[in-house]
Parts: structure tokens; C-alpha cells; sequence
């Protein structure tokens, strides 16, 4: 087993990863010392592993609730009922949320637990490549209102990660490559050795290799704690784990439910801030070239998908909550693995790409 430590000043958390971890009956119930337990997982996912983490926790009071998966379930109202669920359990200061999915799972029983009490034992069981590499990790929770994606939330961190990487066996195809997207980000923003390996393993993480995926895992988490250490509250370089989501999230939100997943977006927003910053001399064609062949070659998509007006995405991105005083502050970058923020980009440039 791989541990990470996440380091927050005097606090610390572990990320675990390994296969069989669910198999731990003793590593599970050690980050769940209270009596109380509320799990928090989804129709997906319930049936594949709930089993196996509720008798890991017998002998605790526990109490699991299973939502109907997807987006559109991050709601309050999906939160007011995890508040009652932890009411009827008679949950305590001393209780502990668990959540077992996706960075949907992750965000919303993230958000329970730092509300219940003003706040309890968080622990997260990402069962998807994107929430184990990227969500479980950094104490970013949410829902969503009608107005916008993520707008009520709180910085909760978890007391642990726990990344069962066998759990990723059973994850539909087109998760695993969206996934991967979120892989890519942390060599094109930061390590561009990373980014030499994922071109020559691309092959073995379609294949689901587990040592390839462990491997990739914990050099995603390395990056994102050592972030998360520096700025756990995203004053300042956190944000660059942004790149490619500005204009990601102007897609997700023209095309609405049942468009691009969130990680597919990604993947073409990171293509077109390359491309931007080519357009601004910051960075050369063939890093842009670099970057959309390994995304291509993951299966993801490289460009704005059909029928979406560069005016509309342009107008969603003047709402996104890195820009200041009105300019569009974006996450570019000047080649692979250097990803810096620019204050103030043209918005000519950003209608031209
Ligand atoms: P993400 O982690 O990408 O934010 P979700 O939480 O929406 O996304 O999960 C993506 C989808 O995959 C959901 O339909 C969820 O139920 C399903 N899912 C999550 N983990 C697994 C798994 N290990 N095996 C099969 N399906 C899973
Ligand atoms: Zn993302």
C-alpha cells in the first residue's frame, strides 16, 4: 500500500492506495473511530461495494444512503436529506460521513459532513479515476444550485482518502477516459516527465493495467497534496489545477445535461488554452500537438463540439470565479508542464481559438 501524507500546517491526512483496500476491514474502521457512521454512496455503485464497507464497519451504528447517480442529484435538496439522515441516526460531534462514489458522491457528503455540527469526520472512498486523483483529495465540497455548478460549498478536508484501485475495474469505459483527462492536466500543467510517461503508457491505462493506473494515481495525489499544502484555500497557485476548466466549464454549461462529461470538457479546454497560448507567443505548435495527440489517443475529444457559439462559451467564462474587476483571468501555459495564470487575456484572442 502506498501512503501519501496531505500536510496542512499542523494538521495531516493519509491517502491510501492500493488494490483490495475494501478487502481491510481494520484500515476502514481505524478512520471511522466514532460510533455513528453515515455512508453516502449511489445506485451504481451500492451494489458493487456498499456490502463490503458496511462489514468493515459492523458494530457501529451505520446508516447508508443511496442516491440515484449523477450531477443533477448535487442539490440541496439531496444535502437537507443527508442532514435528517444524520439526525435519525442521532449522529454526535464524533461521527463520521462516508462517501463511496464519485466526485458527485464526494462533493455532496463532503458537504454534509462539514456542515453537520459545523463539521465531522469526513472520510472518502473515490471509486472513479477522476475523484481518486483529482475531487477526494483537498477538501473542496459543494452543490449545485439551478444558477451554476459548486456555488454553495465549504473547504472540509477529509481525515483520509482511502483508493481502492480495484474499484476501477468495473468503471464504465467512458469514466475511465474522462478520468484520464484529469491525469493528463497534472503533466500539462506542472511535470512534464509525467507527461513523457502517460505518451508512452497511454496504451496500458486503456488496458487498465493496475500497477500502470497505481502508478499514475499516486503521482496525480503527489502533485495535488503538495498543491493543496501550498494553498488550501486557492489564493493563489491552486488554481492552476484549473487548466483547461475555464473553457471546460463554458461547454459543460452550453450543452447543458447529457453533453460532454466533465473530464471530456476538460480535455478540450485544455486544447484550446494551448492554443490560446500559442495565439499570445506564449508557448509553441508543437507543445499544442503534444498535448491533442495524447488526448486523442486516451479517446477524448480536442476541440469545441459541434454547435456551440464561441460568443455563448465567451459569455459563460466572464462568469467563472478566477476572474477579477471584469478581466478574464485564465490558467495558460508556456509548454508543457508550465501552466502559469494570465490576468487580463483579450477576449479577441479567446473568440479566435
Ligand atoms: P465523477 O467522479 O466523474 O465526478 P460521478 O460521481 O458522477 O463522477 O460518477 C460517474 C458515474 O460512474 C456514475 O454514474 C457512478 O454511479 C458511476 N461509478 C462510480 N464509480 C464506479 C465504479 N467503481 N464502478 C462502476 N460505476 C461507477
Ligand atoms: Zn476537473
Amino acid at each position: 500500500m502506498t501512503t501519501l501524507q496531505v500536510e496542512l500546517g499542523a494538521r495531516r491526512y493519509p491517502i491510501h492506495i492500493d488494490r483490495g483496500l475494501l478487502d481491510r476491514p481494520g484500515l476502514i474502521a481505524g478512520c471511522a473511530p466514532g460510533r455513528h457512521v453515515l455512508i453516502v454512496t449511489d445506485a451504481n455503485v451500492a451494489p458493487l461495494y456498499l456490502a463490503k464497507l458496511e462489514a468493515a464497519l459492523a458494530g457501529k451504528l451505520v446508516r447508508s444512503v443511496i442516491l440515484p447517480p449523477g450531477e443533477q442529484e448535487k442539490t440541496l435538496a439531496r444535502f437537507a436529506e443527508l442532514m435528517d439522515a444524520l439526525a435519525t441516526l442521532g449522529a454526535s460531534r464524533d461521527a463520521t460521513v462516508v462517501a463511496l462514489g464519485g466526485g458527485v458522491i464526494g462533493d455532496l457528503a463532503g458537504f454534509a459532513a462539514a456542515c453537520w455540527m459545523r463539521g465531522v469526520r469526513l472520510v472518502q472512498v473515490p471509486t472513479t479515476l477522476l475523484a481518486m486523483v483529482d475531487s477526494s483529495v483537498g477538501g473542496k465540497t459543494a452543490v449545485d444550485l439551478p444558477a451554476g455548478k459548486n456555488l454553495v460549498g465549504a473547504f472540509h478536508q477529509p481525515a483520509a482518502v482511502i483508493a481502492d484501485t480495484d474499484t476501477l475495474r468495473t468503471l464504465p469505459e467512458r469514466e475511465l477516459r474522462a478520468g484520464l483527462a484529469e491525469v493528463v492536466k497534472y503533466g500539462a500543467l506542472g511535470d512534464a516527465d509525467f507527461f513523457a510517461w502517460l505518451e508512452t503508457h497511454s496504451k496500458d491505462l486503456l488496458a487498465r493495467d493496475a500497477d500502470t493506473l497505481a502508478a499514475a494515481i499516486e503521482r496525480c495525489c503527489t502533485h495535488k497534496a503538495a498543491i493543496v499544502a501550498r494553498d488550501e484555500t486557492e489564493t493563489g497557485e491552486r488554481a492552476l489545477l484549473n487548466f483547461g476548466h475555464t473553457f471546460g466549464h463554458a461547454i459543460e454549461a452550453e450543452q447543458g445535461f447529457g453533453g460532454l462529461l466533465h473530464g471530456e470538457a476538460v480535455a478540450a479546454g485544455m486544447v484550446l488554452a494551448a492554443r490560446l497560448s500559442q495565439a499570445l507567443g506564449l508557448a509553441a505548435a508543437t507543445d499544442t500537438e503534444r498535448l491533442a495527440a495524447l488526448l486523442q489517443g486516451l479517446g477524448l475529444p480536442v476541440a469545441v463540439p459541434a454547435g456551440l457559439a464561441p460568443e455563448a462559451l465567451l459569455a459563460r467564462m466572464r462568469l467563472d470565479k478566477k476572474n477579477r474587476s471584469g478581466r478574464l483571468r485564465l490558467i495558460l501555459w508556456r509548454g508543457i508542464g508550465r501552466a502559469e495564470i494570465v490576468e487580463d487575456v483579450a477576449e479577441d484572442a479567446v473568440l479566435a481559438v
